[in-house]
C-alpha cells in the first residue's frame, strides 16, 4: 500500500517521497487511516518503527482541511517525555508539513523562554512540548491551549517512567474536553492501561512488532574484558575497524564525560551528551555526529532517547544499563527501517548478572567474544554497580512506583549489598563458567539521586 493509498494529501506525499519514504511502515499503514477517521487511538509502538510521521502526517493532513482559525492558538498538542524527542518531532513535523503551510513549534526547557513566547504569539498550529515548560507557559499566561483539537501523548510509558503524570494530568485538564486523543506506548503497565482508560474514548487499537523483533536485524556481540580495559578495548575496536558513527552508552554522566575526555585523549573524536549539558551543546554534538564530523557520540540513556539518526552503523554498551529494556531502546538507534547495525557491549565481571536480565527480555543468548589480548583476568572481584540512573526534567528521585519497570527493578534487587547512597549491587550468578559470582544483597536497592541523562 502506497502513502496515497492510505488517504494522505498530494502535499503529504510529496513531502514523504522527497524524505525517501517509498512504501509506510506497518504503524503507519494502521495509524494514518484510524487518525484521519478522527477516532481516538492507543497504539503500541517503540521508536524506530515509524510512529512519529504515524501521527504527524494524519495530524497534518486534519489541519490542513480547514481553514486556520484567527486564533493563534495551537490546534494539535504533542507532549513528549524530553527536549530531544520534542525537538526531533517537531523537525518530523517540518519535513512532512514542508508544503503544508501549518506551522509548528518545539517548547521545552533548557533553552531561553522568549523566542518561544515570541513564536507562540505569532501563531502555531502543531505545538510539540515537554510538560514542564509547557505548564511553565502556562503559567505565564503565555500559551492558549483552549483550541487543542489532537493531543498526542508521545512515548506515553516513558513519561509516567520520569514522574511526569501530575504534569499531564494538570495539562489534561487544560484542554478542552472535544478532542482527539492519541496515545503511543512501547509498554503497557498497569499505570498506562489506566491513563488509557482515563483518555481515551473507544479508540482504535493497533500494536506493531516489538522493538525486540526488529532486534533481530541487527548484529548483537559481547564482549567480556575487564573493568579497567574497557577504554582501551574500545579505542583499539574503533581504530581496527576504522568505525565512524559510534553511538556509545555509558551509565552515568561523569563516566560519558570521561569517556569522550580519553577517546580524544586517544586521538579519536568525541563528545558527550547528557541532561548536565545545555541544550545548545547537546544540539551541536548531535549535529557533528550526524554530518559524520565526530567520531563518537558518549550518551546517557535518557540523552539518547529518541535520537534519530539513520542507519547508525555501530553502537556500543560501554556499560550495560541497569534496566534490561533500556539495552532495546539503545540497540534500537542502529538497524532503523530497515537497515542493518551492529551493537556491542563490553561487559566487565560486575555485569553478568544484568547481562542475563537483558538476554532474558531479548529471549536469546548474546554470543560472546573474547577480543585477543583483552581476555579478563578470572581472579578480579565483581564489585557493586555505580549508580547514578539516568532521569530527566521533572524527575524527582525515588518516584519510580511498584509495577513499573525500575519497581520490580528495585524489589527483586538482591541481598546484602553494601548500602551506599549511589550504588547498589545486582545479583546474578556467572554467566559464564569461573565467572565469580557476587555476594547477595537485601530487598531494598535503593536508587541514586542522580539526575542523569
Ligand atoms: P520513528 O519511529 O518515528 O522514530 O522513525 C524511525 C525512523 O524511520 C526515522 O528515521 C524515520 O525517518 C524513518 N522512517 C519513518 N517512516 C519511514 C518510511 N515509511 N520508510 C522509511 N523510513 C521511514
Amino acid at each position: 500500500m502506497s502513502f496515497s493509498e492510505l488517504g494522505l494529501a498530494e502535499e503529504l506525499v510529496r513531502a514523504v517521497t522527497e524524505a525517501g519514504y517509498t512504501q509506510p511502515t506497518p504503524i503507519q499503514s494502521q495509524a494514518i487511516p484510524a487518525i484521519l477517521a478522527g477516532g481516538d487511538l492507543l497504539a503500541g509502538a517503540q521508536t524506530g518503527t515509524g510512529k512519529t510521521a504515524g501521527f504527524t502526517l494524519p495530524i497534518l493532513q486534519r489541519l490542513m482541511a480547514v481553514r486556520r482559525p484567527t486564533s493563534p492558538a495551537p490546534r494539535a498538542l504533542v507532549l513528549t517525555p524530553t527536549r530531544e524527542l520534542a525537538a526531533q518531532v517537531e523537525e518530523s513535523v517540518r519535513i512532512y508539513g514542508k508544503y503544508a503551510g501549518l506551522r509548528s513549534i518545539a517548547i521545552f526547557g533548557g533553552v531561553g523562554i522568549n523566542p518561544q513566547i515570541a513564536t507562540l504569539r505569532r501563531g502555531v498550529d502543531i505545538l510539540v512540548a515537554t510538560p514542564g515548560r509547557l505548564l511553565d507557559h502556562h503559567q505565564q499566561h503565555t500559551v492558549d491551549l483552549s483550541q487543542v483539537q489532537i493531543l498526542v501523548l508521545d512515548e506515553a510509558d516513558r513519561m509516567l517512567d520520569m514522574g511526569f503524570i501530575k504534569d499531564i494530568k494538570r495539562i489534561l485538564s487544560l484542554l478542552p474536553r472535544q478532542r482527539q486523543n492519541l496515545l503511543f506506548s512501547a509498554t503497557f503497565s498497569d499505570d498506562i492501561k489506566a491513563l488509557a482508560d482515563s483518555l481515551l474514548d473507544r479508540p482504535a487499537m493497533i500494536q506493531v512488532a516489538r522493538r525486540n523483533s526488529t532486534v533481530e536485524i541487527i548484529a548483537q556481540k559481547v564482549h567480556p574484558v575487564d573493568r579497567e580495559r574497557k577504554r582501551e578495548l574500545l579505542t583499539e575496536l574503533i581504530r581496527a575497524n576504522n568505525w565512524y558513527q559510534v553511538l556509545v552508552f555509558t551509565r552515568t554522566k561523569h563516566g560519558a564525560n570521561r569517556l569522550a575526555e580519553q577517546l580524544g585523549k586517544d586521538g579519536i573524536s568525541a563528545l558527550a551528551i547528557h541532561g548536565n549539558k545545555s541544550q545548545g551543546a547537546r544540539t551541536r554534538a548531535l549535529a557533528e555526529f550526524k554530518a559524520n564530523q565526530l567520531q563518537v557520540l558518549v550518551a546517557t540513556d535518557i540523552a539518547a532517547r529518541g535520537i534519530d539518526i539513520d542507519q547508525l552503523p555501530h553502537v556500543v554498551n560501554f556499560d550495560l544499563p541497569n534496566v534490561a529494556e533500556d539495552y532495546v531502546h539503545r540497540i534500537g538507534r542502529t538497524g532503523r527501517a530497515g537497515a542493518t547495525g551492529e551493537a556491542i557491549s563490553l561487559v566487565c565481571v560486575d555485569e553478568f548478572g544484568l547481562l542475563r536480565d537483558i538476554e532474558r527480555v531479548i529471549g536469546r543468548v548474546l554470543e560472546q567474544e573474547v577480543v585477543p589480548g583483552f581476555e579478563p583476568d578470572l581472579n578480579i572481584k565483581p564489585e557493586p554497580i555505580q549508580r547514578s540512573r539516568a532521569s530527566g526534567p521533572g524527575r524527582s528521585p525515588g518516584h519510580a512506583k511498584n509495577g513499573s519497570q525500575r519497581g520490580r527493578e528495585q524489589r527483586s534487587a538482591p541481598q546484602g549489598a553494601p548500602k551506599r547512597q549511589s550504588d547498589t549491587r545486582r545479583s546474578g550468578g556467572p554467566a559464564r563458567p569461573g565467572a565469580p559470582r557476587p555476594a547477595s544483597s537485601g530487598p531494598d536497592g535503593r536508587r541514586g539521586g542522580g539526575r542523569g541523562g
